[in-house]
């Protein structure tokens, strides 16, 4: 893969891409830089190569899609938007491994479970490429989160829960977050914090995302 020469003209397609997710409402420098960094057109088949930092989500077969550009941002935006350090990061849904990527720029260890075996390694293999250290990516239902490393600072769902999950958020730490799409045909993006005793759920926009499914395959 020669990536020296796409990242040359990707650049600045992703510097509009960026200033797109400012006029949207992004604006946590830290997650901007990450966002600017991660070359997303190395994620989708080439053909889709060219829409890449359209704000849309594309397919990545298996009729799984990619998030779009501003839904990454906002969600990492609102991981990271706490006083306390956020340090390890669980992904679910590791789809492409974009948002994976994203997320590695942003904390320093991070964990990724995807349940479709041929993404779970072609993400590891792009990750790997990009010479990504810094994510584990696991072949694993993830419905359940990743008990064996829990707690994590941070929870991000890359698909919808058609309920709130009451297991995944006893993986948090005090003060940790999880952010994660809920519902059926109707979704909402959720807030999740972790109190000292409990937890405050904030529900904050209406999201589509593709269903969290059980088992792997
Ligand atoms: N974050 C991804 C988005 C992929 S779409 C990206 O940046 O490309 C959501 C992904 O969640 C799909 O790949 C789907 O297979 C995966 N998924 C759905 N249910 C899951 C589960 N129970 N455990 C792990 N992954 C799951």
């Amino acid at each position: 893969m020669n990536m020296r020469g796409i990242g040359m003209t990707s650049a600045r397609t992703r510097q509009r891409m960026v200033d797109r997710l400012r006029d949207q409402g992004i604006v946590d420098e830290i997650v901007l830089a990450a966002m600017y960094e991660v070359p997303r057109h190395l994620f989708v088949d080439e053909a889709l190569a060219s829409r890449a930092y359209d704000d849309v989500s594309l397919p990545i077969n298996y009729e799984q899609t990619i998030s779009q550009p501003y839904i990454v941002a906002r969600m990492i935006e609102l991981l990271r938007d706490t006083e306390r350090p956020v340090r390890r990061v669980l992904e679910i849904g590791t789809g492409s491994g974009y948002q994976a990527a994203v997320l590695a720029h942003v904390f320093p260890e991070v964990y990724s479970t995807e349940r479709i075996e041929p993404l779970y390694e072609r993400s590891g293999k792009i990750l790997h490429k990009l010479e990504i250290n810094n994510v584990t990516v696991s072949y694993a239902d993830g419905s359940a989160g990743l008990p064996e490393v829990a707690p994590f600072d941070g929870i991000i769902m890359a698909a919808a829960a058609p309920a709130m999950s009451a297991a995944l958020r006893e993986q948090l730490s005090v003060g940790g977050r999880m952010v994660l799409p809920v519902g059926r045909q109707e979704q909402w993006l959720y807030l999740v914090e972790r109190e000292a005793q409990g937890f405050r759920e904030s529900r904050l926009e209406p999201v589509k995302f593709v269903p969290l499914l059980m088992g792997k395959v």
